[in-house]
């Protein structure tokens, strides 16, 4: 009687299936009361009234199992009303940051400790900011050096081809000295590939005091590589052009893949280029209302890419930007 009557119970959540426990398996429950009948059962009847009552006592138990089960996995409910607060949570899956943004951090990191503040400037600028206050005029060779991309043509607005306007944009301001760095995102008219992309990201340095030297920059930029590559990384500067930088140079440091033995990373020559720098040129100071006579400053600047590439031995730039999982979770602890 009671096993009929348990097989018609309605249990669709977690509060009924309580319900159900209390009256057939609670400690006043019908499964006590009819073994507490036990003591009115003749003796030789007893034996097989106890074989009943242990498989009414295993049914009723499965039974609950079998609803508990089909509570839990939402068969039969008609809606689950009953919230368990004492279940764990769904856990939240936690994200980090892009490589990009890790190396950008660190960069910014260093520099801040010598007295650099951040700056940051509009992605889409006009011809003066990215060009011609840069010693770059309309006619300049250099200009074919970057294939831009115009929004507009007369006036003319287009995406920054490199940070360096963000830094005409801080000189324009007039406070002196000025210790800036510039990272943000610049565009370039390439080719896309294993090795360049037409957009990227840069930093760019820049510092503007009285009796600024070449031997500042060159301490400043040693001081970098230490803190960014490690103690035993050597550094070395070729003579290179800029048009917003008299003398320019480039930057190498020895390869960290080989230590300078030569390998693939380093086209075997043990040297790996990471950026550019140089003084400031004496007509973009004078550009933007500065006494070229008595202020000199350096510049620099890098792509963040170039630089995350050599750290993590990335082989394709392609990867920062197609949002790979399998990528980006390789830095998901890097917090
Ligand atoms: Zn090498």
């Amino acid at each position: 009687m009671i096993k009929s009557e348990m097989e018609n119970e309605k249990v669709t959540n977690a509060a009924g299936l309580e319900l159900f426990r209390i009256k057939y398996l609670g400690t006043k429950g019908l499964l006590k009361q009819a073994m507490g009948e036990m003591k009115n059962v003749a003796i030789e009847k007893k034996k097989e009234a106890g074989v009943l009552l242990n498989d009414l006592k295993s049914d009723l138990e499965q039974y609950f199992n079998q609803l508990q089960e089909n509570i839990n996995t939402g068969k039969n409910a008609e809606k689950i009303s009953v919230i368990d607060v004492s279940l764990p949570g769904d856990p939240l899956p936690l994200g980090g940051r892009h490589p990009i943004s890790l190396v950008q951090n660190k960069i910014i990191h260093i520099f801040q400790r010598l007295g650099f503040a951040v700056a940051e400037g509009p992605e889409i600028e006009d011809d003066w900011h990215n060009f011609t206050a840069l010693n770059l005029p309309e006619d300049h060779p250099a200009r074919d050096m970057q294939d831009t991309f115009f929004i507009s043509k007369n006036p003319d607005w287009l995406l920054r081809t490199h940070t360096s306007s963000v830094q005409i944009r801080e000189m324009e301001k007039g406070k002196l000295p000025l210790r800036i760095i510039c990272p943000g995102r610049v565009y370039r008219n390439e080719t896309i590939s294993a090795r360049a992309h037409c957009f990227f990201n840069q930093v760019e340095g820049l510092y503007i005091a009285e009796n600024v030297s070449f031997a500042d920059l060159k301490q400043t930029l040693y001081f970098f590589v230490k803190e960014m590559f490690g103690e035993r990384v050597q550094i070395r500067f070729r003579p290179s052009y800029f048009p917003f930088t008299e003398p320019s140079a480039e930057m190498d440091i020895s390869c960290l893949i080989c230590g300078g033995k030569g390998c693939n990373v380093c086209k075997k020559t043990g040297w790996v280029e990471i950026l550019g720098c140089g003084m400031v040129h004496p007509q973009v100071l004078e550009n933007c209302g500065m006494d070229s006579r008595k202020y000199t400053g350096f510049a620099f600047g890098m792509g963040i890419e170039r630089i995350t590439m050599l750290l993590y031995e990335i082989k394709d730039l392609r990867l920062f930007s197609e949002n790979d999982l399998r990528f980006l979770q390789q830095f998901a602890p890097a917090l």
